[in-house]
C-alpha cells in the first residue's frame, strides 16, 4: 500500500535544547500526514561526547557524563502523563548505562568502532525522547536506529557514505511496516551501518544527509529541514543588515549559496534531492508558520500575456 507521502522532516540539535522545544517538536509533527522524523542529537551534546572520547583523567570522564545524564533527564521532565514519565525515565536510564558501558569499551579498546559507537549516542538519547514526547501527546510513535536502516559502502566507521541503492530497499520496508501500523518512526540521524556490520558515523551535522537519504527512498511530499534560523539568507545577517530570507530558490541557486559558505545544509543534500526532484523545505523552528524557503526543481516562470 504505498499511495501515501510523507513528510520526511529533521530537527537539527538547536531545536531540541529543552523539555519546551521537545514538546514544540511533537506539536509541529503533530500536524503533519504521513511524518518521518529524522532526530540530531540535542544541542551541544555530540561536542560534549568528543570531549569524553578525548578526555584523559577520570575526573573529566565523570562529570561529561553527568552533564549528559543530567542534560536529558532533565528534558523528560516535561511529560505530561506519568506512566509515561516513567516508562521514558526507565529507557533513558537504561540508554545512559548503555552509554557508560560503550566509553568504558572505548577506554579499554582503542578501536574507531568503539569510538563511532560512542558518539551515536546523542542522536539515540534525542530520538527516544521525541519518540516519548509525541506518546505523551496519544500518538503511536517507534524509533528505528538508523544502523539499522542505512548501509555504508565502505568501512570507514568515523566518515562513512551511505550505498544509496542498498540503503533505499531497507528505508521503504522499515519506514512502510511502521506506517501501516499507524505510527511515527522516528530515526537517528548522523550514523548508519558500515560494510562489516558496526555502526559508522556520516560525518559532522550530518543529519541533514541521514534526512535526504530518508526522503529519497520514499514517495516524499516534501523533505523539511526545522532549524534555528528564518531560512537560507542572503547573507549572515549579524554581519550584513539588510540581508533576507530566500523565499524560493533551484536546486542549483541552493547549491551555489552553499558552495559559497552557506552553512544551512549539508553539502549532500541537494544533490540527493536532485535526484529524485525532492521539494525541500527550510521552516524556522521558533515561527513554525513562517514560510522559510523552498528549494525545488524549477521555478515556475510567469506567464507574461
Ligand atoms: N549530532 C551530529 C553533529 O553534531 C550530527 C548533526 O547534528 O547533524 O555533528
Ligand atoms: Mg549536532
Amino acid at each position: 500500500m504505498n499511495s501515501r507521502n510523507y513528510h520526511v522532516m529533521k530537527f537539527g540539535g538547536s531545536c531540541l535544547r529543552s523539555a519546551d522545544d521537545m514538546s514544540n517538536a511533537s506539536r509541529i509533527i503533530s500536524r503533519y500526514r504521513y511524518p518521518v522524523v529524522i532526530a540530531s542529537a540535542m544541542n551541544g551534546v555530540t561536542q560534549k561526547l568528543i570531549e569524553l572520547s578525548e578526555a584523559e583523567d577520570a575526573k573529566k570522564h565523570r562529570q561529561l557524563l553527568e552533564d549528559i545524564g543530567k542534560a536529558h533527564r532533565n528534558t523528560i521532565t516535561g511529560l505530561a502523563d506519568t506512566s509515561v514519565r516513567i516508562e521514558a525515565s526507565d529507557e533513558l536510564e537504561a540508554m545512559l548505562q548503555a552509554l557508560e558501558r560503550s566509553h568504558s569499551e572505548w577506554i579499554s579498546g582503542h578501536e574507531p568502532w568503539e569510538k563511532a559507537y560512542l558518539l551515536s549516542f546523542g542522536e539515540r538519547l534525542s530520538a527516544v525522547i521525541l519518540k516519548w514526547y509525541l506518546r505523551d501527546m496519544g500518538l503511536k510513535s517507534s524509533n528505528i536506529n538508523s544502523d539499522e536502516l542505512l548501509f555504508a559502502e565502505d568501512d570507514n566507521v568515523l566518515n562513512a557514505t551511505v550505498d544509496e541503492e542498498i540503503s533505499q530497499v531497507e528505508i521503504r520496508n522499515r519506514i512502510a511496516f511502521h506506517s501501516d501500523m499507524n505510527e511515527i518512526p522516528v530515526v537517528t540521524g548522523f550514523f548508519c551501518c558500515s560494510l562489516s556490520g558496526r555502526t559508522a558515523l556520516l560525518g559532522r551535522n550530518s543529519s541533514d544527509y541521514t534526512a535526504s537519504m530518508v526522503a529519497y527512498s520514499l514517495p516524499t511530499y516534501e523533505l523539511v529541514f526545522w532549524k534555528d534560523v528564518p531560512g537560507l539568507m542572503t547573507g549572515d545577517p549579524k554581519l550584513v543588515k539588510e540581508s533576507h530570507v530566500l523565499k524560493l530558490l533551484t536546486y542549483e541557486q541552493a547549491g551555489n549559496y552553499i558552495v559559497n559558505g552557506a552553512k544551512i545544509l549539508h553539502p549532500r543534500v541537494i544533490d540527493i534531492a536532485r535526484k529524485r526532484d525532492t521539494t525541500i523545505r527550510i521552516k524556522p523552528f521558533r515561527e513554525p508558520e513562517a514560510e522559510g524557503t523552498l528549494i525545488t526543481g524549477a521555478i515556475p516562470s510567469v506567464e507574461i500575456s
